[in-house]
């Protein structure tokens, strides 16, 4: 059976060289080509044996997600739609920064967790994406934005932070999740530090006690309601992991988090979430958990429920938190035009319901995540 190598960290890579009765070290040498250098060809990977290329040739591949679309905003944020099979595409969006360039990726086509809000949610729930096809993103936004072949990835570091807010749930797909974060931390891979690489969460509970444990970064929670009442409503799997059991799991979490707080994101919904005497009540609600806030004014879609809150109130609402102590940001929106301004996660699938049966791309918006 061949093996996609994209979809091993370093321990895979070891247990597959064993089983082929090749020494550990050979697993460094290929994590370093493929992800340090960009390299897929192995006859470039030039202090590896002859013969073991040989025999990698008939053993392995490396195969990344195909790039359907790769489009430029004016703001210089770019926007990639990857074929994961199967008539499913998924997103990761490039933001480049002065200081530092963002990649957002997804880890799932579509999602089973329905937030009223989301569009990814709206359309239900494919598969999850495989090790590969998560870093398989991060590998070819490399490629695309011009590394040269046998760069090091570190060095050049376009791509300083990633964020998983792409479509999806990354703790639904925690085994896959960890294992890619594993190669986006690993120094012979991309040697992206813990701080800088976020996992945004709906709040699964049991997993985020998981990620704790086996892996942890930067975490984003989903807060969205300030109150059980209104986040059963906006966010479903709230009913099964409630905000008092949520915030119990935020609190572990920063007992190993490289970062001291969390960030809570909360999509500013006119005339729903959005009152002052709603901001007061999530001051209540979030006293006990070091937190900083990333309001996301709402990024509407074709048949959404909502309106997004004008901007006179999120700076309200904002105001009530900073002037509390809270650190609070507003996401900016990005990429407008190319549809990639922040909000909706979009990797739309291909229209199927058409008739024609010819696959028409829905390019909605993508949330930016910075
Ligand atoms: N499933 C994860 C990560 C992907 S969603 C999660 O829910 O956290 C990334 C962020 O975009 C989440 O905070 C999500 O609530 C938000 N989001 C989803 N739909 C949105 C929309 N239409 N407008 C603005 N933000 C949205
Ligand atoms: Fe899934 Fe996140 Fe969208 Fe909710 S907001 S449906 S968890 S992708």
């Amino acid at each position: 059976m061949t093996v996609n190598l994209l979809d091993l960290d370093s321990a895979g890579l070891t247990a597959f060289f064993a089983e082929h009765g090749e020494k550990a070290f050979r697993a460094t040498q290929v994590l370093r080509w493929l992800h340090r250098c960009g390299q897929n060809d192995f006859d470039a990977m030039t202090d590896i044996a002859k013969s073991l290329r040989g025999k990698l040739k008939d053993i392995a591949v490396v195969a990344p997600p195909a790039v359907i679309s790769d489009r430029v905003a004016d703001d210089g944020t770019r926007k990639f739609l990857f074929d994961v099979g199967g008539g499913n595409a998924v997103e990761s969006v490039f933001i480049p920064e002065v200081e530092r360039g963002t990649l957002c990726i997804s880890t799932q086509a579509g999602c089973a967790l329905d937030c009223s809000f989301c569009s990814t949610g709206k359309q239900g729930f494919n598969r999850n994406l495989t090790v590969a096809e998560i870093v398989g993103q991060l590998w070819q936004v490399r490629q695309a934005l011009g590394a040269d072949p046998g760069q090091d990835a570190q060095d050049e570091r376009v791509i300083s932070n990633v964020v998983l807010m792409g479509m999806g749930e990354p703790l639904a797909n925690l085994e896959h999740t960890v294992t890619a974060l594993r190669v986006l931390l690993d120094d012979n891979a991309y040697g992206l530090s813990r701080r800088r690489v976020t996992v945004s969460t709906s709040g699964l509970v049991p997993a985020m006690d998981r990620l704790r444990d086996e892996c942890p970064v930067a975490l984003a929670v989903s807060l969205h309601a300030p109150n059980d009442r209104l986040r059963d409503e906006l966010v479903p799997i709230n009913r099964k992991y409630p905000l008092r059991e949520l915030l119990g799991a935020c609190q572990r979490y920063l007992e190993k988090a490289p970062r001291d707080f969390v960030t809570f994101e909360y999509v500013m919904l006119d005339g729903v979430n959005d009152t002052d005497a709603q901001a007061r009540e999530l001051l209540a609600l979030t006293r006990g958990v070091p937190c900083k806030f990333n309001l996301i004014p709402f990024n509407p879609f074709p048949g959404s429920a909502y309106r997004r809150s004008p901007a006179a109130r999120i700076r309200r609402f904002a105001e009530i938190l900073i002037e509390a102590g809270v650190v609070t940001t507003t996401r900016k929106t990005r990429g407008d035009d190319i549809d990639a301004a922040c909000g909706q996660l979009a990797g739309r699938v291909f229209d199927r319901t058409r008739r024609t049966g010819q696959q028409i791309l829905r390019l909605d918006r993508v949330d930016l995540c910075t």
